[in-house]
């Protein structure tokens, strides 16, 4: 090697040392969920040993209907027998992967959400009624909140989702955004929540007729946006549809 190039190899090794110290020092690698600085054994994970036992144990995956919330294991509820299954990870109020999914879409930190990943990929093995689907699609954002957000959500989470099912589930957005709404976690009254959401969405005829459909979204509370995306979906004839999220309600 000749002298100058050995001098700027040294250089650059030296330079990314002292960065590595630098960040060390003043960004230290924190878990997510009860900011106890992480150990260097653990350090490229997002949680602390502890709060990754507490993920753990907060996944509780089940169907649930969509309209009354209660568990449907064979997907199907007498008392709303029409009404579409919802297949989610967790409760809302678990506090661990609350945390996580906080840190992603507010302070937009996307590793945030490596942790639900084997779980997606567990329950798609647990579950074998998740394999029955075509596609999946996503809960879309109005354009002008993912040039504010930089992401769609739910889209990532569609993503975790294809690559975690063999063959790959194929993501299709076939529901467009078409009414900019307010924040649904910031109306608190049902009605008006329904009021914000009526006509938000519209169909567009990527699939063909008697698709089965995963529809995808974060969470899955009262239901009004998903509940207002399945019925745009209805347009599309599919043959049958799954509400995918990570947290439900209760
Ligand atoms: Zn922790
Ligand atoms: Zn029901």
């Amino acid at each position: 090697m000749e002298r100058g190039t050995r001098i700027i190899s040294i250089f650059k090794q030296l330079l990314s040392k002292i960065s590595y110290i630098f960040s060390e020092i003043f960004f230290p690698s924190r878990c997510e969920s009860c900011d106890i600085f992480l150990s260097d054994s653990n350090k490229n994970s997002t949680l602390c040993l502890s709060c990754t036992q507490s993920f753990y144990s907060a996944y509780t995956p089940m169907f649930t209907c969509s309209l009354c919330g209660r568990r449907i294991p064979e997907l199907h509820c007498s008392a709303h027998p029409s009404a579409i299954p919802l297949f989610s990870l967790f409760q809302y109020s678990s506090n661990t992967p609350k945390d996580l999914i906080f840190a992603f879409k507010y302070r937009f930190f996307e590793d945030a959400l490596s942790p639900f990943f084997p779980l997606i990929k567990t329950a798609l093995f647990e579950y074998p009624e998740l394999n029955i689907y075509d596609v999946l699609v996503p809960i879309p954002l109005h354009a002008s909140r993912f040039r504010e957000r930089g992401f769609n959500q739910a889209e990532l989470i569609a993503r975790i989702f294809s690559e975690s099912s063999t063959p790959p589930l194929p993501i299709v957005h076939t529901l467009k955004r078409v009414k900019k709404t307010l924040h649904q976690a910031e109306i608190h009254d049902d009605e008006k929540r329904k009021e914000n959401i009526a006509g938000a969405f519209k169909a567009l005829p990527h699939i063909p007729p008697q698709t089965s459909i995963i529809l995808v979204d974060d969470v899955f509370t009262t239901g009004a946006t998903t509940l207002e995306a399945i019925r745009t979906l209805r347009a599309l004839h599919p043959k049958n549809i799954l509400i995918f999220t990570l947290f439900r309600a209760q």
